[in-house]
């Protein structure tokens, strides 16, 4: 059985303690692969490498930092369909979905971030008494990075990017559900060229060895990915410390459908937003409130449009709905649809397990994309986070009544409008409360904007040279020039 390595100073490691965690298939649910159940050990070993590294890599010249980065993504490219291939495997997502999104956004988020750092520049004021004050922007030193299961290498590198570009080197940690493709990654990294200890790669639980990382003095900032009680657990560790913390939480996005919309494009793209990656995406839209007058016209086309979705082996290229990520997953969002009937809702489509004919898979984690109608906005489906392939659909009267049932939730991370009236549209983004909104659109992406939520969905921005700020640490110098 392959066992995956930690990486640590440029070379592979069992974890000290001899213990491994077993690592299943969504597919097929079975184990197919080990991975080290690193803890304060491994952690302290990756730190000191990282921690003797960072003088020779703050000190390389942005221009060598950025051409190593940029190799490191280019290998990502040319071993697109491996590292897809793996991806698939490791979290149950479709391997088109793994091939035309998850990797390819791996490969530009590090290519983005190697020529961010060759545009980065900060600021000088200059006061009239001849007195000049400029920002020096220095890297904040070493950095953890943490990140979930949903989006494995896309998440992974969206975070060590900056970092590594920013001239911080990193000890980090990949979600213990789906390692793989970071592992795979940590092969490509010798080749790229990034010197021995620059970027450390630890596996393991959370609890321990995550726990290490955001314990341990010597990491100076923590960027986290993950759900919102732990990004809770983390900062309440990290506050006596003084750690910088970027904290990417959970969200219960409201996707707000206007009468005069562009119905067809709509429905397309709200089938996405619905139930793409088997809903698992943070940015999906799990709450969709329709305007009453076309709430029965919506309701037939899309729950026409979802009945007709096909579940499949998320290995096959034709495949457009895979497995959810495991089995303790698969449990809680069955458990949430059950919820919802005792709740007063209508299952309208799905609504249970899927189990395959295929016996290789009959115990993969499976679930029918479902449609539930008929819950009060203010019940528990429709306030906490299920991430998984459920959504709830609701009549709304008014702008004012939309924008009261978008806004109930704890969270704030996405929203999408769908309308064609552009005042409306402008007018509703403005007020409601989340980090992002689409327009007419959804997970149209450009590196170059801050991604992040209000409320519980987090604290800080990611993307761009928001990015970049985090990972450096801006020292003001004032000069008085003599008269
Ligand atoms: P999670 O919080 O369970 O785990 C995320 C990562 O944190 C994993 O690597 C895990 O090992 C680690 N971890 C867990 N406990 C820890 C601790 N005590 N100390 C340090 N590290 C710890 O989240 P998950 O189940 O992997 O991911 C799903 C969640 O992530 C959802 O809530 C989803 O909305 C959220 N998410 C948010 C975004 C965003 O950009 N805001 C993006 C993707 C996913």
């Amino acid at each position: 059985m392959e066992k995956i390595l930690n990486f640590i100073n440029g070379e592979f490691a069992e974890p000290a303690n001899g213990q491994w965690i077993d690592n299943y298939e969504p597919a097929t649910g079975k184990v197919y692969s080990q991975i080290p159940n690193s803890d304060a050990d491994d952690v302290e070993r990756a730190y000191e490498a990282a921690n003797a590294a960072f003088p020779i890599w703050s000190n390389t010249p942005y221009q060598e930092r950025s051409r190593i980065l940029s190799k490191l993504a280019d290998l990502i490219g040319e071993n697109l369909d491996a590292l897809a291939a793996a991806e698939s495997k490791d979290n149950g997502k479709p391997v088109s979905l793994a091939s035309h999104v998850d990797i390819p956004r791996a490969e530009s988020n590090i290519r983005f971030f190697s020529t961010a750092i060759m545009h980065y520049a900060s600021e000088a004021h200059i006061m009239e008494d001849r007195v000049i004050n400029y920002t020096n922007r220095k890297p904040v030193g070493v950095v953890g990075c943490i990140s979930p299961w949903n989006l494995p290498l896309y998440l992974f590198t969206w975070k060590i990017a900056p970092a590594l570009a920013s001239g911080c080197t990193v000890v980090a940690k990949p979600s213990e559900i789906t390692p793989m493709t970071a592992y795979l990654m940590s092969k490509l990294c010798n080749e790229a060229g990034l010197p021995a200890g620059v970027l450390n790669i630890v596996h393991g639980h959370g609890h321990q060895a995550g726990d290490a990382m955001v314990s341990h003095p010597g990491i100076k900032a923590i960027s986290f990915t993950g759900g919102t009680t732990t990004g809770a657990l983390i900062a309440k560790k990290a506050a006596p410390m003084f750690k910088k913390l970027s904290l990417e939480l959970g969200g219960k996005n409201p996707n707000i459908i206007f009468a005069d919309c562009d119905f067809d494009q709509m429905i397309r793209t709200t089938v996405r937003s619905s139930f793409a990656n088997q809903g698992q995406i943070c940015l999906c839209g799990s709450r969709i409130f329709v305007e009453a007058s076309i709430y029965d016209k919506f309701k037939e086309a899309f729950v026409a449009k979802v009945k007709r979705m096909q579940i499949g082996d998320p290995s096959d290229q034709s495949t457009k709905f895979g497995a959810v990520v495991s089995k303790p997953h698969m449990e809680k969002v069955l458990s949430y649809i059950e919820l919802a009937k005792e709740e007063g809702g209508t299952v309208l489509c799905g609504g249970k397990q899927h189990i395959p004919e295929d016996g290789n898979r009959a115990e993969g984690y499976y679930i029918e994309p479902t449609v539930i109608e008929g819950l009060d906005y203010q019940c528990r489906v429709q306030q906490e986070e299920i991430f998984g392939p459920v959504v709830t659909i609701t009549p709304f009267e008014s702008d004012e009544h939309a924008l009261e049932m978008a806004n109930s939730v704890e969270y704030g991370l996405a929203a999408t409008v769908w309308t064609s009236n552009l005042t409306r549209a402008h007018r509703v983004a403005q007020q409601i409360h989340s980090g992002i909104v689409w327009i007419n659109c959804w997970l149209v992406r450009d590196l170059r904007t801050p991604f992040g939520g209000v409320k519980n969905s987090g604290v800080g921005r990611e993307g761009g040279f928001e990015a970049l700020h985090f990972f450096t640490e801006p020292q003001n110098v004032c000069i008085q020039l003599k008269s």
